[in-house]
């Protein structure tokens, strides 16, 4: 999967949303204001524009998250995030966001992780919603130097 078509999509639907929420302003008021639709009669012009609004909200928000992402990753890598690979299960690290989880940097080792079971949590039990920095391999050099918190082979 093309790591690119994900941003389309937003955008596509984005553009849905926005022209839904314009016609829809047409439609009930007669204006292209969809900010009229609520000084206007009828509750169906009012619910659909409310929840275009809250989705474009989302989709915005979502891709302003992954552009930040992107742009942090480009920053600590020096390459852009759809050639950088997890270290962890060797994967592409953006198109396995959705299986594998969202990435997470290690400053120690200078490498991007899966902040997921599959990959940074796992042999843990639980996913780490605020992951302990250093990544596994330097909790594991940590541990060794220190003669302490053995951890489990996952053999
Ligand atoms: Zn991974
Ligand atoms: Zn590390």
């Amino acid at each position: 999967m093309n790591p690119r078509t994900n941003l389309k999509g937003s955008l596509g639907c984005l553009t849905v949303m926005v022209v839904l929420l314009l016609v829809t302003a047409y439609v009930a008021t007669g204006r292209l204001n969809p900010i009229a639709v609520f000084s206007a009669k009828g509750i169906f012009g009012k619910v659909v524009v409310s929840v275009s609004l809250v989705v474009i909200g989302a989709v915005l928000l979502q891709a302003f998250a992954q552009f930040f992402l992107r742009f942090q990753i480009r920053l600590t890598s020096g390459k852009s995030a759809d050639d950088l690979i997890c270290l962890g299960c060797g994967q592409p690290l953006m198109p396995f966001i959705s299986s594998h989880g969202l990435p997470i940097y290690c400053p120690q080792c200078r490498t991007w992780w899966h902040n997921g079971l599959a990959c940074y949590s796992k042999g843990l039990e639980h996913q780490l919603s605020v992951p302990t920095v250093p990544c596994p391999t330097c909790r594991k050099k940590y541990s060794q130097s220190m003669g302490f918190f053995g951890e489990p082979d996952d053999s």
